[in-house]
């Protein structure tokens, strides 16, 4: 049985240091999680509702911003 949750891949580049990754995240109506997140990324909790998780630059420490890609 395959999975009903639709994934999709998201290119992503860092605002400061323009370093690229690529994430793949699980969308299931109003939630999404993460799958993969490329070398070069890391994920931490974010401060900032409604998203529990940022995607932070391994070079510089900057966050993505969350509301790109969707
Ligand atoms: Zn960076």
């Amino acid at each position: 049985m395959s999975s009903e949750i639709p994934q999709f891949t998201v290119n992503i580049i860092c605002p400061k240091c323009s370093a690229l990754g690529v994430v793949v995240w699980e969308k299931d109506g109003a939630q999404r999680a993460l799958v993969s997140l490329s070398k070069g990324f890391y994920e931490r909790l974010s401060r900032k509702v409604p998203y529990p998780i940022e995607l932070v630059c391994h070079e510089c420490g900057t966050a993505q911003a969350e509301d790109d890609g969707l």
